[in-house]
């Protein structure tokens, strides 16, 4: 059964209170609901619109979002500098939720596809990285995890420019209220998710590591055709995860054994494929891989250059850059979410200072927010979910 509204364009989504926001175009469509353009009747603007399912599951979420986003923009980001989605109304029409956002342009997948999958300079990775980051520090400080960081996520506030805001924040949580565990969209779900460990903000910066690398070469770092397959790749490209998350991780032994090898330093094996789908009656289908290269530095290094890289100054400019987004991105990569650095880390990294990279980074240790150390500052308690 659908439990869509079926919007028109011309209609009029509004509340009792005189809000009136007229239908335009669609932006969009997801598991939430629809997002379409509006005019606000009263001030003229142009908003999107973010109708949710009338479903109690889509419409709770619903309501956390909006009260994640009140407490963000005002508490964390009252000048609205952090990369934010801001949150312009809510209201109740016809029994669906109508979340008014500011409208913005299109996502970072969208860019990537209409940039025919060819990847983005290093230039651009690193403004939008950066602004991520932002975004991230300030999650961090308001101790809020996304949840769902990805291309799709990412939206572009104009065509003709490259900043960017995070939005869909309908699957975040609280750092101290963890209880999902099927959470993140698969190609940028971390291992400590995978294995069913308890998880942290860490989660949110293994998926920006995702993202920088799928910008830089057009096509997902780790497109795993199922969960199995996602930690496949990860393991291929990165080695096995560490012993205690293997020890402490729920799902840990549908994919691991202990090892029997006399001769292997590791003490658990990834199941091979084959055992995988015997024991699980899960048909796994071969994995296909596309990227070229075993490791992170040859999947960045061994990238096509462009051909508008002509002299050889450029050329080592560019290996330069290459290589500190290889640190980068290792950076954020870590298997074990304790090493992971953390986004102020991450921040002063040569890859978004833009110095020179001259040896692999080693971040400065980081302070706690001031917000973990006056929990009351981090509290979404008495943030209205919604007006009218
Ligand atoms: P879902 O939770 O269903 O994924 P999102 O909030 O991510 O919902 O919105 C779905 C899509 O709608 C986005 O990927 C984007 O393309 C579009 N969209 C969402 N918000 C806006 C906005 N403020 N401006 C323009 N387009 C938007
Ligand atoms: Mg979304």
């Amino acid at each position: 059964e659908n439990s869509d509204y079926i919007l028109y364009v011309n209609d009029i989504l509004g509340n009792e209170e005189g809000a009136k926001y007229i239908i335009r175009e669609p932006l969009g469509a997801g598991t939430f609901g629809q997002v379409v353009k509006c005019q606000d009747l009263r001030t003229g603007a142009t908003v999107a619109v973010k109708v949710v399912k009338n479903k109690p599951a889509f419409h709770q979420q619903g309501l956390f979002e909006v009260q994640v986003l009140r407490y963000l923009n005002e508490r964390h980001d009252p000048d609205d500098t952090r990369n934010i989605l801001r949150l312009l109304d809510a209201f109740v029409f016809r029994g669906h939720l109508c979340l008014v956002f500011e409208c913005l342009s299109v996502n970072l997948y969208e860019l990537i596809r209409q940039n025919r999958y060819q990847g983005v300079s290093t230039n651009l990775v690193r403004v939008l990285a950066a602004q991520i980051l932002d975004c991230l520090v300030v999650l961090n400080e308001a101790r809020v995890i996304h949840c769902d960081l990805k291309p799709e996520n990412i939206l572009l506030k104009r065509t003709d420019s490259a900043k960017i805001k995070v939005i869909d924040f309908g699957s975040a949580c609280m750092e101290q209220q963890t209880v999902h565990t099927y959470i993140q969209s698969r190609f940028y779900r971390s291992p400590e998710v995978l294995l069913g460990l308890p998880y942290t903000a860490a989660i949110d910066m293994w998926s920006l590591g995702c993202i920088v690398i799928e910008l830089f070469i057009g096509l997902p770092l780790f497109p795993g055709a199922s969960e199995y397959d996602q930690l496949s790749r990860i393991i291929e490209l990165l080695g096995l995860p560490p012993v205690y998350m293997l020890e402490r991780g729920k799902q840990a032994g549908i994919y691991f054994a202990r090892n029997d090898d006399p001769f292997s330093t590791n003490k658990y094996r990834f199941k091979p494929r084959e055992q995988f789908a015997r024991e699980s009656g899960r048909t796994e289908a071969p994995s296909r891989k596309y990227i070229k290269g075993s490791t992170l530095t040859e999947v960045v290094m061994g990238y096509p250059m462009s051909s508008k890289l002509t002299t050889p100054e450029q050329q080592a400019q560019e290996r330069m850059r290459r290589a500190a987004l290889v640190d980068f991105a290792t950076g954020l990569l870590h298997i074990n979410p304790l090493q992971r650095w953390t986004p102020r880390q991450a921040r002063s990294h040569p890859f978004i200072t833009d110095e020179p990279f001259l040896a692999p980074f080693t971040p400065p240790t980081d302070r706690p927010s001031a917000s973990s150390l006056h929990p009351r500052h981090a509290s979404i308690d008495g943030y209205a979910t919604y007006s009218g």
